[in-house]
């Protein structure tokens, strides 16, 4: 196993590398971050060693699972998954940015929690650019008002918008999904909605990295790729499953 993910991970890093050559984009703008639901601490730790540090969970389970292991590894943890409001404060023991914000009694809750701990949050607006049901996310038609409302909350600080595109087995298919966070992105920028020069593009996973990053992704999220199949037989996007 340890053997499979170092190769993994190096095949991951050629592919992200040859993206953007391919582009005209340099590597250093696109992150990394491991996509670790149901991946074992010892295989998370694995490819720590080797040299990665960010990491995303989608439970809260699991967070508290892996955490023994983890908190001495040198990591920054993300929360990628559907977060129930109820979560929120345990959450925040163990992430330090929140990918899959989507709703403004989430943003409420954020906001109490950080407030009593003295602290700050990096957070994603989670964008549905797919339109697809099954997928949590604000429609596209919500963001511009959403990043205007929470921007009231002082404790979030907003760092980019997060999308899982449309999968396919056809590539164009999956293309407009992935433009569509980059044109929302670059339209909260040009009328300055959110108060700052920069927002990251969180898209990309194993069976879409190579157009993500064609699209403009700054951050790609790799689970599949790395640890293999998790034959669940359902994926989990949210953590109201299976809990
Ligand atoms: C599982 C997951 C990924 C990674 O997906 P793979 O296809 O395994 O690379 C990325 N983002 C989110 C939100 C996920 O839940």
């Amino acid at each position: 196993m340890k053997e499979q993910i170092i190769f993994n991970l190096k095949q991951v890093h050629n592919r992200i590398e040859e993206a953007c050559k391919k582009t005209g984009r340099n590597p250093s703008e696109v992150q990394l971050l491991l996509a670790t639901k149901t991946v074992s601490a010892e295989n998370i730790r694995i490819a720590i060693e080797t040299g990665e540090k960010l990491i995303g969970e989608n439970k809260m389970q699991e967070l508290r699972d892996k955490d023994s292991v983890l908190k001495n590894l040198n990591t920054e943890r993300h929360f990628i998954g559907h977060l129930q409001t109820n979560k929120v404060k345990d959450v925040l023991k163990y992430v330090t940015c929140i990918q899959s914000l989507d709703r403004l009694s989430l943003a409420e809750e954020l906001d109490k929690q950080l407030q009593k701990k003295g602290r700050s949050l990096d957070v994603f607006v989670q964008v549905n650019t797919s339109f697809e049901e099954s997928k949590f996310g604000l429609p596209p038609s919500q963001v511009l008002t959403f990043i205007k409302e929470i921007k009231q909350f002082e404790t979030l600080n907003l760092k980019g918008l997060m999308t899982i595109g449309l999968l396919d087995v056809d590539k164009e298919k999956m293309r407009p999904s992935l433009q569509l966070l980059r044109q929302i992105r670059d339209e909260i920028l040009d009328t300055n909605l959110a108060n700052c020069t920069d927002l990251k593009l969180s898209m990309g996973m194993s069976q879409d990295l190579e157009l993500a990053i064609a699209e403009g992704s700054n951050l790609v999220r790799i689970g599949t790729s790395i640890f293999g199949n998790r034959f669940l037989g359902k994926e989990i996007w949210n953590e109201n499953i299976t809990e």
